[in-house]
């Protein structure tokens, strides 16, 4: 199982930096955001001061090949060091969990499926190296939670996150919008170089900070029989407290138990599965 890595190491202490891009196959944002830096790196337009910065532009060759999410299952579920692995996405999740394990901090880049979806971060568990990266993107919203609303729940999450987590190193995953646009791309290029300024890894600073939008996520709602959402809700579209979210055709509703932020909703959801999550700002 071969992964194409790249690594500038300045030969100085400092922390080692792990960007990874297109963990799902149609998600060419991170990727080409790579590329363009690692151009940079090879041909020494720019250095690390400190430190080693590492790159797999394409964590899911044949997915990206293809341009399909996935080959045969989902391979920000598989992320960790498997006994015996027994197809393509577990095998590359071996790979990337010993990778992840090798490093001190790893951002993940992704994009998502609607034309309107707006650039986020996840940043699970409390990590002050983690909350200082996030300070140092222009991105607004920053989502905190995810692991624990999954907690009590039988769904296997070995993501990146997990897995970074799992080893004790700081991880972000960043959603980097819509995967057609051209925007998403930029949004990626700019947050691997906020974070190697931030880190000082790279001459100059930051860009100047936003101000940020920080959600805890509360749960999400599992689609119990056939329904509809009440509208056409987008991600981090705000809701209020006693909004009808849903309607089941057997005419119960869920309600919006309080002020906050509808996210990941789909419309499309099977029954059994999330049909979208809540949150609230901080
Ligand atoms: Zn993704």
């Amino acid at each position: 199982m071969m992964l194409n890595k790249y690594t500038f190491d300045s030969k100085i202490d400092g922390p080692k930096v792990l960007f990874l891009g297109a963990i799902h196959g149609n998600e060419p944002a991170g990727a080409q955001a790579i590329f363009k830096i690692v151009e940079k790196f090879a041909s020494h337009a720019i250095s690390p001061l400190k430190g080693i910065v590492e790159f797999i532009p394409v964590c899911n060759p044949l997915a990206f090949e293809k341009n399909v999410r996935q080959i045969d299952e989902n391979l920000n579920r598989v992320i960790k060091d498997w006994d015996a692995p027994t197809n393509y996405e577990q095998q590359l999740g071996k790979k990337i969990a010993s990778y992840i394990k090798n490093s001190d901090i790893i951002i993940d880049l992704h994009s998502s499926h609607c034309p309107q979806d707006k650039p986020f971060i996840f940043s699970d568990y409390p990590d002050k190296t983690a909350d200082k990266l996030c300070l140092a993107q222009t991105i607004q919203y920053i989502v905190k939670g995810w692991p624990e609303i999954y907690s009590s729940s039988p769904i296997a999450d070995f993501s990146t996150g997990n897995c970074a987590h799992y080893y004790n190193k700081t991880c972000l995953t960043i959603e980097c919008g819509w995967h057609q646009s051209p925007q998403s791309e930029q949004v990626a290029y700019y947050a691997i170089m906020n974070t190697l300024l931030s880190l000082q890894m790279l001459e100059g600073f930051p860009a100047q900070s936003i101000e940020q939008t920080l959600i805890m996520m509360d749960c999400f709602i599992i689609k119990q029989f056939s329904g509809k959402l009440a509208q056409s809700y987008r991600h981090l579209d705000k809701v209020s407290k006693g909004e009808i979210l849903a309607s089941y055709d057997n005419g119960k509703s869920i309600i919006c138990p309080q002020d906050g932020f509808i996210m990941l909703p789909n419309a499309d959801a099977a029954i059994n599965t999330e049909w979208f999550y809540l949150g609230h700002s901080l």
